[in-house]
């Protein structure tokens, strides 16, 4: 067969991720392969580290990027704290809780299912009395940031919550970090994982991720073992925390973790609170522009976040049609609406390097052409 060498379009990316990868990421990805266990890249994976402690705003030192995306970040963290008949409530308000769901019955954990409308926080009083009502709960899961209605939940009470009833909190905060206020030890998340194609802005495919003291510990304890191997802690801690003595477990992904570690240096140069800021001011500038448009969002303005608006479709809109004319015609990307909110929204990623002035008026430009 002869095929030609893929050149891809040159995209805006506003959807729900992966977000604008900037070119000084794509060129640290395009340096020399270098073997995985070589010292200098055993030192690149050490910064890592302490530049994810720093995002995540956590001394965890079982702190580092699983070889695969989001998904495995949520998977691990299921596998490893979940054991057979674990009761795991979950604080399910968009798509995302739902994938929780399915993670803790394949572990064989029994979910606690509290559904709370998409497009709307999680309801604290309906976890406190879930907690009351089952007091052989072990493990308390909530999405930061619910990619699929734009709705912003506070994963800190939700954890006070949870250690008050002897529980562990697990949050998937893919993407919420480094877009929206997150402090993992202060708040004491004792599992938390993300991706890096959000606000982090680096290429798809890995998952940062941290455990807690008290998360390690249930993992060395477990009566079982994880019924992943590949995911399996225990296995991994000895490859990514043994200073020095690390030993084969995989083969890292090791071009993907340049552009991540690049993407942490720009991180540490901006500072996290300026992320923080830059997210949310670029967002209420995006809603200044859909108010002129008479756009108006899914999710109270006080739930929101700032870095993914789900806006309803105007009127007489076609969904799909739109969206193609935006893409072939404005080389702009947005997201369609995701399960019961497919066909109603549209989802307007403000995500890390994405969340610029210039493509937000691009982005208001071109949905006044199309609608
Ligand atoms: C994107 C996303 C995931 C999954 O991440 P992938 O990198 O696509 O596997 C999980 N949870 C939330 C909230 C997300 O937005």
């Amino acid at each position: 067969m002869k095929a030609n060498s893929f050149i891809p379009p040159n995209r805006i990316l506003m959807g729900p991720g992966p977000s604008d990868v900037c070119d000084r990421v794509l060129e640290a990805m395009a340096r020399p392969t270098i073997g995985h266990l070589d010292p200098v890249f055993i030192k690149m994976m050490d910064e890592t580290k302490q530049l994810l402690q720093y995002a995540f705003q956590t001394q965890n030192e079982l702190t580092f990027a699983v070889s695969a995306p989001g998904m495995a970040g949520m998977e691990c963290s299921f596998a490893n704290l979940v054991e057979p008949d674990d009761k795991v409530i979950i604080a399910k308000n968009g798509f995302f809780g739902e994938r929780m769901k399915e993670n803790v019955e394949r572990f064989g954990g029994i979910p606690i299912v509290i559904d709370d409308e998409w497009g709307t926080k999680v309801d604290l009083n309906k976890i406190e009395s879930a907690l009351n009502e089952h007091k052989d709960a072990k493990i308390v899961a909530s999405v930061h940031a619910e990619t699929s209605t734009g709705a912003l939940t506070d994963p800190e009470s939700i954890t006070k919550l949870a250690h008050d009833h002897g529980c562990l909190s697990i949050v998937d905060t893919v993407t919420g970090l480094v877009g929206v206020p997150l402090k993992v030890d202060e708040w004491g998340i004792d599992a938390i994982y993300s991706g890096t194609q959000k606000c982090l802005s680096a290429s798809p495919g890995l998952s940062p991720i941290s455990f807690s003291n008290a998360a390690k510990e249930k993992i060395k304890n477990r009566k079982s073992k994880v019924k992943s191997w590949f995911l399996d802690l225990n296995l991994i801690m000895s490859y990514w925390e043994g200073e020095g003595g690390r030993s084969y477990h995989h083969t890292a992904p090791i071009n993907a973790l340049y552009g991540l570690h690049e993407a942490l240096v720009m991180l540490s140069e901006e500072g996290l609170e300026n992320s923080w800021k830059r997210h949310k001011e670029n967002h209420m500038q995006l809603r200044e522009g859909l108010e002129k448009l008479n756009i108006e969002f899914l999710v109270k303005e006080e739930d929101r976040l700032p870095q993914l608006n789900a806006i309803y479709i105007p009127d007489g809109v076609n969904d799909l049609e739109s969206r193609q004319k935006l893409l072939n015609e404005f080389n702009l990307e947005i997201g369609a609406g995701l399960g019961v909110l497919a066909g109603k929204v549209w989802r307007i990623g403000l995500m890390g390097q994405s969340s610029n002035k210039k493509n937000i008026e691009y982005c208001l430009n071109s949905l006044a052409e199309v609608i």
